[in-house]
């Protein structure tokens, strides 16, 4: 469902250039749980960002769910995400006109579901935000607001599915509960999963765990045997 083929980022500013891939390789199969560790500051994020879609490479190949978005303009890029991936980033996710109980019934109402909002409901009670149906994203925290944009990415069903320390800036019972959900949307949706984690515990549960070291893959380890072992 993912294929990367030499990837190469660099960031310009003025005449300092910053290149933070240099020359990524890996693809995952539809379903896959992965995960992306490394040091602070060895380009994951980067990766994540031009994997999903959210930004251009600067040489090198992105392949997702056999579109090459290479080449693609802005708004045909914004199509492909639209139709396949879902997101849970830091800075990047709710609809802030919106209230948290809203922006999980987006999909479910674009999709023509039923009982559109007890579904949502359902979704924000399995991240433990039940009580914060009616609050808008700047109400909430920014660990709220990750678990509001996961329900959403429940809700979405996406083929692939890119979270940003997911578990991040959660107390240990509702990172729990977020990585339980996690999996059951691979479980239940066969969404394929691309964790970028500190977390080496929730690591070692993915099937697969791509190391990142100065943006370039210093390991690629499929952990699945030892797991079912
Ligand atoms: P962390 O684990 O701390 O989140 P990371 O591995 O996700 O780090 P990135 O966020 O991808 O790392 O950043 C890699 C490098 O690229 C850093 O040195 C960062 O300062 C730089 N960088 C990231 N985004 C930009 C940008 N938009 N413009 C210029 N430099 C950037």
């Amino acid at each position: 469902i993912l294929e990367i083929k030499d990837l190469k980022k660099t960031y310009d500013s003025g005449d300092r250039h910053l290149t933070v891939l240099q020359g990524i390789n890996f693809s995952l199969e539809a379903g896959d749980v992965c995960a992306i560790v490394g040091p602070s500051g060895s380009g994951k994020t980067t990766l994540l960002g031009l994997c999903a879609g959210l930004d251009r490479a600067s040489s090198g190949s992105v392949i997702l769910n056999g579109i090459k978005l290479d080449d693609l303009s802005e708004d045909e890029r914004a199509q492909v995400r639209n139709q396949y991936v879902g997101f849970i980033f830091q800075n990047f996710q709710l609809i802030p006109t919106l209230t948290a109980l809203e922006n999980v019934m987006v999909p479910l109402e674009l999709r023509g579901e039923r009982n559109v909002q007890q579904q949502a409901m359902d979704l924000l009670a399995r991240v433990g935000l039940a009580e914060r149906a009616v609050h808008y994203p700047t109400q909430l925290s920014g660990g709220e607001q990750q678990r509001v944009s996961l329900a959403r990415a429940f809700s979405n069903r996406p083929a692939i599915l890119f979270a940003d320390e997911p578990t991040g800036n959660l107390d240990e019972e509702t990172g729990e509960r977020v990585e339980k959900l996690l999996f059951d949307l691979n479980r239940e949706a066969g969404t394929t999963l691309v964790l970028v984690t500190h977390d080496l515990e929730l690591a070692a549960k993915t099937d697969r765990i791509i190391r990142i070291k100065g943006g370039t893959v210093v390991s690629d380890e499929v952990t699945s045997v030892v797991n079912n072992g």
